[in-house]
């Protein structure tokens, strides 16, 4: 570590700026109400800091942007794929790799090729697309995460471990079938709350698919933040340089799905990477079918250059002390104030336990969305509730709602855009929420689409 003072130093300066607008209580007050008390139907520009998602919202660098200009937008052959190629294969050493629009996009083709109805696919926790594009090939999808990982308030430097003895039963169970066509494992895992797997939890996977015959995926999306946790608390790996322990994982997968918003540092893209020859010549075809021509995937020459560029630098030590850093700023800050966060602190978001901070607000009354709205009136602040609005199912006998397992708010860090003080600004509203917690109100649904309801339902608060 170079940095031996506390202070956390963001590792670059900034030579262009966008304006971000302070809005009146009142102004909020009347913006929340056009969008129907939806966090998603505000207009961007009427919110001052924004931690929705760290998905494409990061900063590109000066090189990323110099690489822009240097993109080869040819059809075929672009000399901006090569320079992709180059840099995804140095990190993982997958001989196959096609550029999509999106990790989605990489999903979507993987799973229309090995999934079929009666085929399973585990994981430590699918993310939400991935279970969404296995389920719609009539695929089972199923979350192997230890028990350590669903629990908001237990510490474990590896929350996001795969369960190996239940991994290795459900193997075990479908010995010689043929319905497990891959394993996935998600580094860090996004939906149980950002926390990373270890490399003996991956090469133990590996070792274990190996005895079956599965091949291991990884979701690579933040590889380079797992990387860094493996760094600072696994033994035998603090010497070790980030691109070596990048190396190693990517040496037990036999591929990877990547969403190059998260760790690729640009704001559009993914990619499907293996070594698989016969899977490389399917994926091809649909790869035609559906993204274009395999060298561009749905993405211009630009956007490959960037691309490559933003993996030579996500790897760099003094960004990831800075990521991993700033982000665990931010949730001691709250830690201190007595805020309920789920532990330990993740990398890219930190994840207020709503239904702890506000007891008196019940499930089906959305504690985690009633507090992303106060935090919008209050500071302008917009996070992400993810709770019983995104996740509640309905009981097909009495049509009644299960609330989801936890009611917890997100607030996630863009790559590179935010400084300390917009993060204590931040710190200073949520402070100043949990001081009147008890006036908060829950809210109930007026209307709603048939599925995906967080995303454009309406909503008014509780009398
Ligand atoms: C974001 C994400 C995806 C999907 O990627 P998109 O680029 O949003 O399509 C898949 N898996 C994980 C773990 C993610 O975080």
């Amino acid at each position: 570590m170079k940095n031996k003072f506390k202070t956390v130093l963001e590792p670059f300066k900034i030579k262009m700026v966008e304006p971000i607008k302070m809005t009146t209580y009142e102004e909020r007050q009347k913006y929340i109400q056009e969008a129907n008390y939806n966090i998603f139907c505000i207009k961007a520009e009427n919110i001052l800091i924004d931690l929705l998602t760290d998905s494409g919202t990061g900063a590109m660098s000066a090189s990323q942007w110099a690489a822009m200009m240097e993109g080869d937008e040819s059809y075929a052959g672009c000399r901006s794929y090569y320079k992709m190629y180059d840099a995804i294969h140095e990190l993982t050493g997958f001989k196959h790799i096609f550029p999509t629009h999106q990790g989605r996009a990489a999903e979507r083709i993987l799973f229309g090729i090995v999934g079929e109805e009666g085929k399973i696919i585990p994981n430590n926790t699918h993310f939400d697309t991935t279970r969404a594009n296995i389920e719609y090939n009539k695929t089972e999808a199923v979350d192997l995460v230890i028990q350590e990982g669903k629990s908001p308030s237990i510490n474990h430097p590896f929350k996001g471990n795969i369960d190996l003895k239940k991994l290795r039963e459900l193997f075990e169970k479908h010995k010689g079938t043929d319905r497990i066509p891959v394993c996935m494992l998600t580094i860090t895992n996004n939906s149980g709350g950002g926390q990373p797997v270890s490399m003996e939890n991956i090469r133990e996977t590996k070792k274990i698919c190996d005895e079956y015959g599965i091949p291991l995926f990884l979701d690579a999306c933040r590889f380079a933040e797992n990387a860094y946790f493996i760094k600072i608390r696994e033994p035998g790996y603090e010497n070790k340089v980030i691109k070596e322990i990048v190396q190693e994982i990517f040496s037990y997968a036999d591929g990877a799905t990547m969403s190059s918003k998260k760790d690729a540092l640009v704001n559009m893209g993914g990619f499907l990477a293996f070594n698989d020859d016969d899977l490389a010549q399917k994926v091809q075809n649909m790869e035609i079918l559906t993204e274009g021509y395999p060298t561009y995937g749905g993405l211009s020459g630009r956007d490959l250059a960037a691309l490559a560029q933003g993996l030579h630098e996500v790897i760099e030590e003094d960004y990831l002390e800075y990521r991993i850093k700033s982000t665990q700023y931010f949730g001691d800050a709250l830690i201190k104030e007595g805020i309920p966060v789920v532990f330990p602190i993740g990398g890219h978001a930190v994840y207020i336990d709503a239904k702890k901070m506000l007891p008196h607000i019940k499930p089906c009354e959305f504690p985690g969305h009633a507090l992303a709205c106060e935090l919008y009136l209050e500071g302008g602040i917009r996070a992400c509730e993810i709770g019983s609005l995104m996740f509640a199912k309905k009981d097909p006998a009495t049509g009644e709602e299960i609330p989801a397992q936890m009611e917890l708010l997100r607030l996630a860090i863009p790559r590179r855009v935010y400084t300390q003080s917009h993060i204590d600004y931040v710190v200073e509203v949520i402070h100043e929420v949990n001081r009147n917690k008890e006036k908060i109100k829950g809210y109930e649904i007026v209307e709603e689409p048939p599925f995906l309801r967080h995303f454009s339902a309406k909503l008014k608060p509780k009398k």
